[in-house]
């Protein structure tokens, strides 16, 4: 069966967190991967990080990391100073990651999360831009062992890369067998003409896989046809991670930042959210059963 994640933003509103809680509760209710903001590394000293990444092991647990890049290091920044310190920033970030084990780092990691000031249509520049720096931070990638999957994300949170096909023609240009593509059901609801033909238009260079409703809800509880969405996955034979991002709590640096401003769930308690996490990996489990993905 693909190992099946959790988000650790599910629970928190803050970006940053007790990683050590969540690593025991994701396993506990029986995820095989946690995946959570990579930044934080950055602020770690080495000895947590082995404490982490041990404890992980211990607990049944792969850690995957996601990032929305801060504007301050867009990498496909038309200021060569904050380009290149861009570049310096996603290299460190991929070193820590390789040095806790990791391999896998997804999200908007490719340009500043969000549109650039000034923008008024003509993306190529910042394109060009993106690929030279990515170019250089790959080199890194490979060197650590680590899969950088190139997330096409909706329209409001980059000008970039909002599809499957996009994201194809930007993981062509670098050529390495460290870059993937991360399809992400929420983003694909907003971007897509047909879910299903986006998936298999990726097909093998599919790294990595996000779930979330058409309102970031947990799998299931929105009206996004899962049908479509694991029948695609069955056809072309997907066997990497299916991490859920749900987001439902309103509040903090997550609900800004996701722009989440009423409560989801129904008084969202720790328990209950536990709940909820319970629900959507037995729905996932299912789906993949009824696919004979598992
Ligand atoms: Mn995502």
């Amino acid at each position: 069966m693909n190992k099946l994640g959790i988000f650790m933003n599910f629970w928190e509103k803050n970006w940053d967190a007790d990683h050590k809680k969540y690593i025991k509760k994701a396993s506990d209710i029986g995820f095989d991967v946690l995946e959570f903001q990579a930044q934080p590394l950055l602020e770690m000293s080495k000895d947590h990080m082995k404490d982490l990444a041990k404890l992980a092991e211990e607990c049944g647990i792969e850690l995957t990391y996601s990032l929305g890049l801060d504007r301050n290091y867009d990498v496909s920044s038309m200021d060569e100073k904050v380009r290149l310190g861009g570049v310096d920033y996603l290299q460190r970030i991929v070193e820590r990651i390789g040095y806790m084990g990791g391999t896998l780092l997804s999200g908007v990691s490719y340009a500043g999360w969000g549109t650039p000031d000034n923008f008024l249509g003509d993306k190529r520049p910042y394109w060009e831009n993106s690929i030279k720096s990515m170019r250089e931070i790959i080199k890194t990638a490979e060197d650590n062992g680590v899969t950088y999957c190139v997330e096409a994300v909706n329209r409001f949170e980059t000008c970039l890369i909002n599809t499957a096909a996009e994201a194809l023609a930007y993981v062509a240009e670098i050529d390495s067998p460290n870059i993937g593509v991360l399809l992400d059901t929420y983003h694909m609801n907003i971007e897509e003409n047909n879910i299903g033909d986006a998936i298999r238009l990726v097909g093998d260079k599919l790294t990595s896989f996000h779930t979330g409703e058409n309102n970031r809800t947990a799998p299931g509880r929105g009206h996004l046809d899962w049908d479509e969405i694991f029948g695609a996955l069955a056809d072309i034979n997907y066997k990497n991670r299916i991490v859920s991002e749900p987001f439902v709590m309103e509040g903090g640096e997550v609900g800004r930042d996701i722009h989440v401003y009423r409560n989801l769930v129904e008084n969202p308690s720790e328990a209950r959210i536990d709940e909820e996490a319970k629900y959507l990996l037995n729905f996932e489990r299912e789906m993949l059963k009824k696919y004979n993905m598992a």
